[in-house]
């Protein structure tokens, strides 16, 4: 595995593979039942120079979890950045003090860049519409949890990408990452100005997997396994784009309706987060909380043991996790949420 972690084209097959068993075996640490020191004494800098929640405090939390610390920065007005400080000035100062850099940027391909000027591994936590490679990964590793659970594959498996699928970052990471494995079928639905690029298109079809795009979710998909569902991305349009984006008018909301009426009781629904859950949104209905189709809080828990596996990877702590493991001394509740499902 390359040292650093900036795009999906840099994993292999057996890389992820790795990296999934190794967030396996982050689980009981990463649900509070088994504590770890194995990153003791190192540092992670976390800087995000763009909006987010999840990401950022699971990458604190996970190297915390892992008996780490960790420096934050967020936005440019306090950052050295707002003085006209370059990537790679800020990239090697943060080395000289880190241990592993996570970094958020508006313009894709910055945090390549930013990546260029130092040895320490750095992580791209979105890098603009370019990617979200640990977001693809914890997709990736709630997929196959899911499907253990239901007794499916992945092999063969129908998967809907739907919303933004030309800003949304995630879905360009994700769909990269599925197509290392056995062929399976696509299908994307996205509102007309908002497709998939083709090269994606064309890098999945041409690694055997089907590939049919829609411009509605008025089809049947009885047959779907996952419904992964994205937010428009609107902070990404231009003036003119915000004024004129007819497309946003087309319902693509993924609620109650949709998944009773064209789906099955084994249709698992996914969502990167935030889901805009203002009226008129097109975006992931709240009247799904309570499902335990719902997958979301799911996903997001497996952020953690997810970005565990890569900090351990890429620090090549990975083989020790287990020699000081010990038991929690805090009270833990049996599930943290309140809509949680039982299985
Ligand atoms: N949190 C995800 C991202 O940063 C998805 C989103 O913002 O819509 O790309």
């Amino acid at each position: 595995m390359s040292p650093h972690l900036l795009s999906v084209d840099s994993l292999s097959r057996d890389s992820v593979d790795h990296l999934l068993r190794v967030a396996a075996r982050m689980e009981p640490i990463a649900s509070r039942r088994q504590v770890t020191r194995v990153l003791e004494g190192a540092v992670l800098g976390n800087l995000f120079f763009e909006a987010s929640t999840r990401t950022r405090v699971s990458f604190n939390a996970a190297f915390c979890r892992l008996g780490g610390s960790v420096c934050d920065t967020t936005g440019f007005t306090f950052s050295s950045m707002a003085k006209g400080e370059s990537l790679y000035d800020t990239s090697r100062v943060m080395s000289g003090y880190c241990d592993a850099i996570v970094m958020r940027h508006p313009e894709q391909g910055s945090v390549a860049e930013f990546a260029a000027a130092t040895h320490v591994p750095v992580i791209n936590g979105g890098d603009g519409p370019g990617e979200h490679p640990s977001q693809a990964l914890l997709d990736l590793y709630t997929i196959d949890k899911e499907f253990t659970r239901l007794g499916k594959s992945l092999a063969g498996a129908h998967i809907l990408l739907t919303g933004d699928l030309k800003y949304g970052r995630t879905v360009h990471s994700l769909i990269k990452l599925l197509s290392l494995y056995d062929p399976m079928r696509l299908t994307l639905v996205a509102p007309p100005g908002l497709e998939m690029p083709s090269h994606l298109i064309d890098l999945v079809a041409s690694r055997g997997h089907r590939v049919e795009l829609r411009d509605s979710l008025a089809s049947d998909f009885s047959d779907l396994d996952v419904v992964y569902t994205t937010r428009i991305q609107k902070e990404r349009f231009t003036e003119e784009m915000s004024e004129n984006f007819a497309g946003l008018s087309q319902d693509f909301t993924v609620d109650r309706t949709f998944l009773d009426a064209r789906c099955s009781d084994t249709t698992i629904v996914m969502h990167p987060l935030p889901r805009d859950s203002r009226p008129g949104a097109n975006d992931l209905n709240v009247d799904l909380n309570g499902d335990p189709r719902l997958a979301i809080f799911r996903q997001t828990d497996n952020g953690i043991p997810v970005r565990m596996a890569i900090f351990a990877t890429l620090l090549r702590v990975d083989d020790q996790i287990e020699r000081d493991l010990r038991p929690v001394r805090w009270f833990v509740p049996e599930r943290v949420g309140v809509d949680d499902a039982h299985f």
